[in-house]
């Protein structure tokens, strides 16, 4: 008999599990085998991560809306507060828009995970 996980019950559990990249359903396994390449299934508990494709579309949005809300904050309040120079701004911002997003990209794979196993619930074949 297949041992019984607890899933996520809550937005910091699934904030939790997505920063650390472990599955939002048994919350042990590893999501991801190389950096950029997600399990099929997890390690631990077995159940399919991406059932369809373009499951994870939303993923890219949440990466996408939080890159641009950083950016525009950011900008924002660096302006008003240090005064830099345009060079200055478009090389902290150019290397922000293109460093965050790829840190961010696994993690926000995983964020959407957990909001999926906190609505229907991620299971095994
Ligand atoms: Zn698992």
């Amino acid at each position: 008999m297949k041992e019984k996980y607890e899933g996520v019950q809550s937005f910091t559990e699934v904030f939790s599990c997505g920063m650390k990249r472990i599955c939002p359903a048994c919350k042990q396994g590893k999501m991801f085998r190389t950096y950029f390449k997600m399990n099929d299934h997890c390690p631990v508990c077995g159940v399919k991560y991406e059932r369809e494709a373009g499951e994870y579309i939303v993923a890219m949005y949440i990466n996408i809306f939080l890159t641009e809300f950083l950016f525009i904050t950011g900008y924002l309040l660096t302006n008003h507060f240090f005064g830099w120079s345009t060079g200055t701004q478009i090389v902290i911002w150019a290397s922000f828009n293109a460093l965050f997003p790829t840190w961010f990209y696994p993690r926000s794979k995983a964020l959407w995970a957990g909001g999926l196993q906190l609505g229907s619930g991620l299971y095994s074949d």
